[in-house]
């Protein structure tokens, strides 16, 4: 059983209240990656990076299973460059610089040892490029996940409506899926967006959890309430590589198994934020998880009498 990952892999810099970095692996591919490596290998990343990229870091996403066949080195252009500023409450932030760098021309070939792969995360890039890589897909995967953001919605909605035709799963916050709808109300929101293409919809609401959408059913999935969060960088790509990775390990793509990869993928991402970068998600073990995914059947289990 194999996923493909396609998404930026990065350098941040990042400022928390709580501290600063300024130079940090990252990346959307990069957090799926590590993510979906604790439950199914290979991954088969597709991602592009500069000739600045650590040897080290390459070898260490090796080491777990990650195949790199898909990631291009340029060898005279630097890697893509992100810099971010959170607000005190670290729910929202300010993205100080983008340098796009090698992902400017960012043409991602799916190698011929990735064909067949059944499981797919399409990290948030452009549309076309989303689009590119399904297009190179020979044999139709069991499953499409596509994230996303406003970005794109601003600027290539033709694009992404094209792309939402093709895929299975759409990951959204709760702000992108009320510009992406027009409806404020998330589940007239949700309505209209599974009338896009998605069969399965996500909306995440950071420290509130997340929401799964499908037909007319719906399942909420809390936020583990942390002491600490520390960095909440590449928590979206952390929950949704753990959301892919357990289905991909399960292969099972019911309603009734999301449920559980959506909580497999909120324990991922609680563990992401405890860190700057992807540092804590290089050390977790399987028991840290299983440790983590028993609080989180504490945290929503109650018996209740019908009154
Ligand atoms: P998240 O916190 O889940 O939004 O993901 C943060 C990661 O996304 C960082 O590691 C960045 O390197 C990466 N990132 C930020 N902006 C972009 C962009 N425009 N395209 C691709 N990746 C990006």
């Amino acid at each position: 059983m194999s996923v493909i990952t396609v998404g930026s892999m990065a350098f941040d810099a990042i400022e928390t209240p709580f501290g600063k970095v300024d130079k940090i692996v990252g990346g959307a591919a990069t957090y799926i990656a590590y993510a979906a490596s604790n439950f199914v290998t290979p991954v088969q990343q597709i991602s592009i990076v500069g000739y600045d990229f650590p040897k080290e870091e390459l070898d260490a996403l090796k080491k777990r299973g990650v195949q790199l066949d898909g990631v291009e080195i340029v060898p005279d252009k630097k890697s893509f460059f992100w810099s971010g500023k959170y607000h005190s409450d670290m729910n929202s932030r300010d993205t100080l610089i983008t340098d796009l760098n090698v992902l400017a021309d960012f043409k991602p070939v799916v190698p011929d040892s990735f064909q067949g792969a059944e499981f797919v995360m399409l990290g948030n890039l452009s549309p076309d490029v989303q689009l590119s890589v399904i297009n190179q897909l020979k044999i139709r995967p069991k499953l499409i996940v596509i994230d996303t953001m406003n970005f794109w919605m601003d600027i290539a909605l033709d694009g992404l409506k094209e792309v939402l035709k093709k895929v299975d799963v759409l990951l959204v916050n709760d702000g992108e899926a009320r510009q992406l709808s027009g409806e404020y109300s998330l589940v007239k929101a949700a309505r209209s967006i599974l009338k896009m293409g998605p069969k399965f919809l996500i909306i995440k609401k950071g420290e509130h959890g997340a929401l799964l959408f499908h037909e007319n059913h719906v399942f909420c999935a809390p936020a583990l309430p942390l002491e600490e969060v520390f960095d909440p960088t590449g928590a979206g790509d952390t929950f949704a590589g753990g959301f892919i990775g357990y289905l991909a390990k399960t292969k099972d793509i019911s309603f009734e198994n999301m449920k559980t990869a959506i909580i497999v993928g909120s324990a991922l991402a609680s563990f992401c934020v405890e860190k700057f970068g992807p540092e804590r998600l290089k050390e977790v073990t399987k028991e840290d998880i299983n440790t983590r995914l028993a609080e989180f059947v504490q945290l929503a289990n109650f018996d209740i009498d019908l009154v």
